[in-house]
């Protein structure tokens, strides 16, 4: 992972100068291992610097992604898009209930190789992402699963 100082570095080759603002964005942008959407990069802004604009997150994200210093992630819920740094390659895990992005360490071995869809394509990135639930939500759904045989027991007496 980059720190602050080297990307304030990059930003000053393109011309673009580090403000105050820029600095607290990419900060929680390096820091934050949740993969936050613009809003909530934006909410955490605020408690900072409450007089930064929604406008100046986004623009400062899009920077971060000119440089490569960010990549947006997919997120299947209506949450729009999420944004990770780009440090160390790695895959992810979304719980499809509560919608935690986690990141997820795998050995996996190239997977395109095995494919013959994609024998001449160029591979820029392997990725992987599982989709479940995680343990408080399969622990929430057990225990909801059991108040349903509860109900269904009830009632058919
Ligand atoms: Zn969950
Ligand atoms: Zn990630």
């Amino acid at each position: 992972m980059r720190s602050v100082e080297q990307i304030a570095e990059l930003l000053r080759k393109k011309g673009l100068k580090l403000t105050p603002q820029r600095r607290l964005i990419i900060d929680i942008l390096l820091h934050d291992r949740t993969h936050p959407t613009v809003e909530e990069v934006y909410k955490k802004v605020l408690e900072t610097m409450p007089e930064v604009s929604r406008t100046t997150v986004y623009n400062t994200i899009r920077e971060m992604l000119n440089l490569g210093e960010v990549a947006e992630v997919q997120d299947l819920s209506d949450g729009g898009i999420r944004y990770d740094t780009t440090g160390e390659p790695h895959h992810h895990f979304f719980c499809v209930r509560c919608r935690a992005l986690v990141d997820v360490d795998l050995a996996l071995p190239p997977v395109a190789e095995s494919s013959s869809e994609l024998a001449d394509c160029v591979i820029l990135k392997q990725q992987l992402t599982l989709y479940g639930l995680c343990p408080a939500c399969s622990e929430l759904q057990r225990q909801e699963e059991k108040m349903e045989q509860k109900e269904e027991a009830v009632s058919s007496r």
